[in-house]
């Protein structure tokens, strides 16, 4: 299967690939790893008559500390996250997640941005992120804006991005001593994509094993990667011992898919399964 022809431009600056989305509008198309969109020009579902190629705008590459957020560029890849000291230290459930997308080719050259960007409803990236109350950073005509996680993906391959912008960076806000993350993914043997997969994000008070803070987000349910709100409230507050994990975790399946099928059936219980594993590794890590 080949592809529609078209125009192929590889800027190295945010302002020329700006200046190239401005020109083409909604002919053109950003490329960043090529492994979603170029299937779906194969498949004539995306005809871009210019593609414009991020892998040359080194700005947009790349892992860095601050005091108080982790910045992740667009186009840092799969394999680069899952080596990150710093994503590593300060976010692991994004090394976690990352290091288990689909095979190692995948791997090489998918990028954050790109997968945020493209908001598949199975995609893990996207759970992660909002489990972690992270900010999209776009660039646009008008400048940058900082789009929160909550309010980014809208719906089905959707997200709060317009055609004039490009995702450039993510941030993480990393908090205070006793914060841990984990994800947990039951992966579809044929395509590795998560049948369901669970991001959880847990800060521990200083001084005991109270959970203050907690954030639990599910993909494979849904339009959107989704919050799972009953296992947030009935964690919070409480004393993170396994018991209480377990009981929580139960609670998964109010946001999720409304239908009501076996098949359902089967997916929330798995995505309960993963929320227990996720949840005990993430308090492992706080601790
Ligand atoms: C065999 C296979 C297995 C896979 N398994 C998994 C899996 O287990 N889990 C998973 O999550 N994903 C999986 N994927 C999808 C993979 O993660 C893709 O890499 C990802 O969905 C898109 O990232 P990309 O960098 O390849 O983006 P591209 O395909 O280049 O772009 C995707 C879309 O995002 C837009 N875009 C890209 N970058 C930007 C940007 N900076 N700003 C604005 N828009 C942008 C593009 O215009 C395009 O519309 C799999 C893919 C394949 C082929």
């Amino acid at each position: 299967m080949y592809p529609a022809s078209f125009d192929y431009s590889a800027p190295s600056t945010i302002d020329e690939a700006l200046q190239l989305l401005a020109q083409h509008g909604e002919n053109a198309k950003l490329l960043a790893g090529g492994h979603s969109l170029l299937p779906l020009m194969k498949l004539r579902f995306a005809q871009p008559t210019h593609v414009v190629d991020l892998r040359r705008i080194p700005s947009l590459r790349g892992i860095r500390r601050e005091s108080s957020a982790l910045i992740i560029g667009a186009m840092t890849t799969y394999n680069e996250l899952a080596a990150s000291r710093d994503v590593h230290d300060a976010a692991p459930v994004i090394a976690d997640a990352a290091a288990h997308i689909g095979d190692p080719q995948v791997r090489n050259r998918g990028t954050i941005g790109g997968s945020l960007a493209h908001a598949d409803p199975a995609a893990d990236l996207p759970a992660v992120i909002l489990a972690l109350g992270a900010t999209i950073v776009a660039v646009g005509p008008n400048g940058r804006r900082a789009i929160r996680a909550d309010e980014f993906f809208r719906e089905i391959f959707t997200t709060a991005l317009s055609n004039d912008e490009l995702l450039a960076e993510i941030r993480i806000p990393v908090s205070a001593a006793r914060s841990g993350s984990a994800y947990a993914k039951h992966i579809h043997p044929a395509s590795r994509f998560a049948v369901v997969g669970v991001a959880a994000m847990v800060d521990l008070e200083r001084m005991s094993e109270r959970i203050q803070r907690v954030r639990i987000a599910v993909t494979g349910f849904g339009n959107t990667p989704l919050r799972a709100i009953g296992v947030e409230e009935a964690l919070s507050g409480r004393t993170a011992d396994p018991d209480t994990i377990a009981v929580a975790a139960m609670e998964l399946d109010a946001g999720a898919d409304a239908s009501d099928d076996s098949a359902n059936a089967h997916k929330v219980q798995l995505a309960r399964v993963c929320a227990d594993r996720a949840i005990r590794h993430a308090v492992e890590r706080a601790r």
